[in-house]
C-alpha cells in the first residue's frame, strides 16, 4: 500500500491541524505551591515535582 506525496497546500493544512490538536492535548499547566497543610492530603504528592517523592516521577 502506498500513498502519493501530499501537495504543499494539503501538507500545510495537515501540519496546521496536527499543531492545533497537539495544543488542545497539552491541557492546562499549574505551578505547584506546596504547603504543609495542602500537601498533607493531596492526591498528587507521589507525582508532584515540588515534593521529594514526586521528583522521581518527573525527572
Ligand atoms: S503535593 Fe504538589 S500539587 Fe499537591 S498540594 Fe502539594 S504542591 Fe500542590
Amino acid at each position: 500500500m502506498s500513498q502519493d506525496p501530499l501537495d504543499p497546500e494539503t501538507r500545510a493544512d495537515w501540519i496546521s491541524q496536527l499543531d492545533e490538536i497537539g495544543q488542545k492535548m497539552k491541557g492546562p499547566s499549574f505551578i505547584a505551591t506546596p504547603s504543609d497543610e495542602a500537601c498533607q492530603y493531596c492526591e498528587f504528592g507521589r507525582s508532584c515535582p515540588a515534593r521529594e517523592q514526586g521528583k522521581r516521577s518527573v525527572e
